[in-house]
């Protein structure tokens, strides 16, 4: 009489453990990578809203070319102002006003070692 085979044996265990620890290997660069691409996305959507609310503020105020934008990003905010809420950075990073004309006329402090830095993807043309 044999004896019933109960259980799983060490090879079998070992090679379960192996695949999972593959897949987790496949996925979670993946993951991370996606999770910074979100991100920077978020990041990047609110510096067009704080670049937009600069021109609208620069448009309303008639400020344009005698005037250097160093009013702080508080000042945009409010209910009946040029943004509604005050943008965070998803990332932790902190938003610096420049000069309307400036080529950044905003910029986010949050340094990425990643492909996908925290910066305007473009600046709209004619605005
Ligand atoms: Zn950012």
């Amino acid at each position: 009489m044999t004896r019933a085979k109960r259980g799983f044996t060490l090879i079998e265990i070992m090679i379960v453990v192996a695949i999972i620890g593959i897949l987790i290997a496949v996925a979670v660069p993946g993951f991370i990578r996606s999770r910074e691409r979100a991100r920077v996305t978020a990041c990047q959507e609110n510096l067009i809203r704080i670049d937009q609310a600069i021109q609208q503020y620069v448009i309303q105020e008639n400020v344009q070319g005698q005037f250097v934008l160093t009013i702080p990003l508080s000042y945009l905010v409010g209910e009946e102002n040029y943004l509604r809420n005050m943008p965070e950075c998803p990332s932790g990073g902190t938003y610096t006003l420049h000069a309307p004309d400036d080529q950044e006329p905003v910029t986010c402090t949050f340094q990425t070692r990643t492909p996908y830095p925290h910066a305007l993807p473009w600046r709209p043309e004619g605005s």
